[in-house]
């Protein structure tokens, strides 16, 4: 209805309509009102946050300014406007101690004595019930110390939050399916070795709990079957109208492991958002002609044991007995692991595990980004085109270690200047090519010394590219440069290579259904490439996969306890799914591959 109303008023009137959604800025959506019509609020969401995002500089800064500072003189005096005071007051900022209060003044000088404009946070949060007053204070210190310009990018992407938040107040939206996949998250997250950040690694007793808990949820979801297999995967089943042992599948899932000092949206996002879809089935009495099948993997991550990936190989055939021998840092081995999770640790109960891909209609992983991509387009979600192909090394250049005082600089040997050479080297030839990258993460020069010319010097090199052949290319280019810096500098070198995967492009056909899904949401179509690995990337190797992203906070961070995902954005990863079943739904059995 809203919408609608929205779609055929007068520009004069759809101003009116969203009066107050942006602090002091009807410009907005003077402005938005040309793109009409919406074809939902979300469509209308991003059409807004557009308008700001293609306006000048000094329109950006005029809309941060329009907003009062946080527990501010305005806001004593009574001074804002309704919306701000409201949610001010929800965020308990009207209650704060003395001690708070004096903090939060001080920073506001801070803030404003470094940018020159007020510091702008969407109090109500990710989850929409407002932040604590102690996670206020500890985001205002962390943004303090940002670059300006990525400050001034945040501030805006913290207002476009404002008004989605007014919005669904206005207009009496509810993600109330974004708000349970939120709640699931902050409710596993419970389960962790550490007590202060969330660590959930493999066949730890955290690790089976959240396995435990996602079983439960799974039955009080509707799902036909739920089980916890050889590898500790939680798979449930929706079974479809025929369903009998003929009867193909969809299958779906993200991994529930996480790295240490995790975010609790990496990986557990893809496992709620299809039994969110499979709960509403259910709650609807609604069968498909396929089934659902859900799995939770147990390891992604490659945090307790070198072997990567060990829940999606054991789907693919792809798991080597001999990991079982893998030992931890406190050498328990894999096999003994598993058996204190309570699973048999034998070879042949893992073997059984291989999936028949005769029985499946293909593979789709929902993820949060893990990457600034959607976050700075402000885009809910994108369509993933591959999962980027990688190779790894270490390497080492060896020079002389001589006087830095009494050796001429034509005459060093310096092992650090050549790695200098090869990391710029790298970072220009990666930025010359479309969604290649390259990193030099680690850098060290052994025992050296102030005053001593580097003799050794230490690094890794990280390559990444969409295909196979981009990589390739990379590499070899890489390579040859690294060869000729050492033949010039007057260095010689080693590089092991320690790690290589393929490239793996979406199925067309399925990344086109994506596609149609997150169009039906009335959203644009954001096609990126995934940078880093999945487990869609060990399950290309068995079936026709592909991916979709939902963007993430606080810049698209991850692997780290900043990662978020608002509520609102999980709603749509929920209706995206929704909208993908749909459409197969429609489709004839034989296209449907
Ligand atoms: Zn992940």
């Amino acid at each position: 209805m809203m919408i609608e109303q929205l779609n055929t008023a007068s520009t004069a009137d759809f101003v009116a309509l969203l009066d107050g959604t942006y602090e002091h800025s009807p410009w907005i959506a003077e402005r938005a009102a040309a793109a009409r019509p919406f074809k939902t609020v979300a469509a209308l969401k991003v059409a807004l946050a557009r308008v700001v995002r293609e306006a000048s500089r000094d329109e950006q800064l005029g809309l941060i300014r329009a907003h009062p500072e946080l527990a501010g003189k305005a806001a004593v005096a009574g001074e804002l406007t309704a919306e701000s005071t409201n949610e001010q007051q929800k965020a308990g900022l009207t209650a704060c101690t003395p001690e708070e209060f004096a903090k939060l003044q001080q920073l506001n000088a801070d803030y404003n004595a470094r940018f020159g404009w007020p510091f702008i946070l969407a109090v109500r949060g990710p989850r929409g019930l407002g932040l604590t007053r102690q996670e206020i204070i500890a985001t205002f210190e962390r943004r303090l110390r940002a670059h300006p310009d990525v400050e001034r990018a945040e501030c805006l992407r913290q207002i476009h939050r404002i008004a989605e938040i007014r919005l669904n107040d206005k207009f009496g939206i509810k993600p109330a399916l974004g708000e349970q996949l939120w709640d699931w998250a902050a409710a596993l997250a419970v389960h962790s070795e550490d007590e202060a950040f969330l660590t959930c690694t493999y066949a730890t007793p955290q690790h089976t709990a959240v396995a435990e808990q996602l079983m439960a949820w799974m039955r009080d979801c509707g799902f036909d079957d739920v089980s916890r297999d050889a590898v500790g995967n939680v798979i449930g089943v929706y079974h479809g109208t025929a369903d009998g042992d003929e009867q193909q599948r969809l299958l779906t899932g993200s991994h529930y492991d996480t790295v240490r000092r995790a975010g609790r949206f990496d990986g557990r996002l893809g496992i709620f958002v299809p039994m969110l879809v499979v709960r509403e089935l259910h709650r609807a009495g609604k069968r498909l002609p396929f089934g659902i099948e859900v799995v939770g993997f147990s390891e992604e991550e490659g945090q307790r044991y070198a072997a990567t990936f060990l829940a999606s190989s054991a789907l693919t055939g792809a798991f080597d007995p001999t990991w079982l021998e893998q030992t931890d840092a406190h050498g328990v081995s894999l096999r003994d692991a598993m058996r204190a999770a309570g699973l048999p640790g034998k070879v042949a109960a893992i073997t059984a595990l291989h999936r028949d891909r005769s029985r499946y209609l293909g593979f789709v992983e929902v993820h949060i980004e893990q990457g600034p991509v959607l976050d700075s387009l402000d885009l809910p979600l994108g369509i993933v085109t591959s999962i980027n192909g990688s190779r790894r090394y270490t390497g080492e250049i060896v020079g002389l270690a001589s006087h830095a005082g009494t050796t001429p600089m034509g005459q060093r040997r310096d092992a650090a200047a050549g790695v200098a050479e090869l990391i710029l080297f790298a970072e220009t030839r990666a930025a010359s090519v479309p969604d290649v990258v390259a990193t030099v993460g680690m850098l060290e020069v052994p025992s050296g010394s102030i005053n001593v010319i580097p003799g050794r010097c230490r690094f890794s090199l990280d390559l990444r590219a969409t295909t196979d052949e981009a990589r390739d290319a990379l590499d070899a280019d890489v390579r040859a440069r690294l060869d000729e810096i050492c033949q010039r500098r007057g260095l010689s070198y080693t590089l092991q290579p320690t790690m290589s995967a393929n490239a793996a492009p979406s199925d067309a056909a399925w990344q086109s259904r994506w596609e149609a899904a997150v169009a039906e949401l009335g959203l644009p179509i954001h096609r990126l490439p995934s940078g880093a690995g999945h487990d869609a990337m060990k399950m290309h190797e068995l079936l026709p996969q592909a991916m979709l992203f939902v963007r993430g906070g606080n810049g698209g961070i991850s692997h780290n306890p900043l990662e978020s995902v608002t509520v609102d954005d999980a709603e749509l990863a929920v209706q995206a799914f929704r909208q993908l079943l749909t459409s197969l739904d429609g489709l004839d059995a034989s296209v449907r591959r």
